[in-house]
C-alpha cells in the first residue's frame, strides 16, 4: 500500500544526495550511512533489511573487511526465477546485486525442510543470511585481482552470519552438534569439505574463527593474494 511505504521509507531516513540516490525509484530505499540500495515489490522488510546491514557493517569493522558500496539487495518472492528453490539467496558480483528470498516465502521453505539445520523460521536468522551475502561482497570489494578460493569466501561468510546471530539463536546451532570441533588447521578449510555438508563448515568455519588470538590478523592473512 503506498501509504504504507511512504510511512516505513520515512523512518529508515533516506539519504537523498549524490549520483547513486538520485537513481531511487518507488520501489527502492537506500539505508542510512552506507550505499547499499534494497529494492523489492513490498516495502515490508525494508528496515529489517537496514538492520542486517548495520549489523553487517559492525562485523566488517571488527574483522577488518570493506563495506561493501554501490550495492542492489533484491528481496524476491519464492516463485521468482531469479533464485533458484533449494537457495535462500546469492551474490551476484558482476551485478553488484544480492538476490534473496523475501522473508514471507523463505519461512515457508524451511518449514517444508526437516533437515535444514539453518531453518529460517525467524527474522534473526533471516537477517543473518543477508551478511552472509554481504560478506561474499565485501570480500569481493577488497580483491581486485586475486580473489580468495570459495574456502575462504564461504569461512567468512559463515564466521560473519553466525558472529551477528544473536546469542540464543547462535546456541540453538552450536548445541545441535555438540561434538563438531573447530577446524583443527588451514588445510581442512576446503572446498570440498563445504561441499559435502555447508553446515558442518559454517559451525567449524565459526569455532574455528572463534579460537583465533588475533582473527581480524587470521582474516587478513587469509584473504591476502598468495
Ligand atoms: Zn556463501
Amino acid at each position: 500500500m503506498r501509504t504504507h511505504y511512504i510511512n516505513i521509507a520515512a523512518s529508515i531516513t533516506l539519504l537523498m544526495f549524490g549520483m547513486w540516490s538520485k537513481s531511487l525509484r518507488a520501489d527502492q530505499v537506500q539505508c542510512t550511512s552506507n550505499e547499499i540500495l534494497i529494492e523489492s515489490s513490498s516495502s515490508e522488510n525494508f528496515i529489517y533489511v537496514c538492520d542486517a546491514v548495520k549489523d553487517a557493517a559492525h562485523f566488517f569493522q571488527s574483522a577488518g573487511l570493506p563495506m561493501p558500496s554501490k550495492l542492489v539487495i533484491l528481496l524476491e518472492n519464492e516463485t521468482s526465477p531469479l533464485v533458484h528453490s533449494n537457495e535462500i539467496g546469492h551474490y551476484n558480483a558482476r551485478l553488484r546485486t544480492i538476490v534473496i528470498k523475501n522473508y514471507g516465502p523463505t519461512t515457508s521453505q524451511s518449514k517444508e525442510s526437516e533437515t535444514n539445520l539453518w531453518s529460517i523460521d525467524s527474522l534473526p536468522f533471516w537477517k543473518s543470511y543477508i551478511v552472509h551475502e554481504l560478506a561474499h561482497a565485501a570480500i569481493h570489494e577488497g580483491c581486485d585481482q586475486a580473489c580468495p578460493s570459495r574456502a575462504i569466501h564461504e569461512y567468512v561468510a559463515a564466521v560473519a552470519q553466525f558472529s551477528v546471530l544473536p546469542e540464543q539463536y547462535r546456541s540453538r546451532i552450536l548445541d545441535t552438534h555438540p561434538n563438531l570441533d573447530a577446524f583443527e588447521n588451514d588445510s581442512e578449510i576446503t572446498e570440498l569439505y563445504y561441499a559435502l555438508n555447508p553446515h558442518y563448515f559454517a559451525i567449524k568455519s565459526y569455532k574455528h574463527y572463534q579460537q583465533q588470538t588475533n582473527p581480524k590478523a587470521y582474516l587478513k592473512m587469509r584473504l591476502s593474494p598468495r
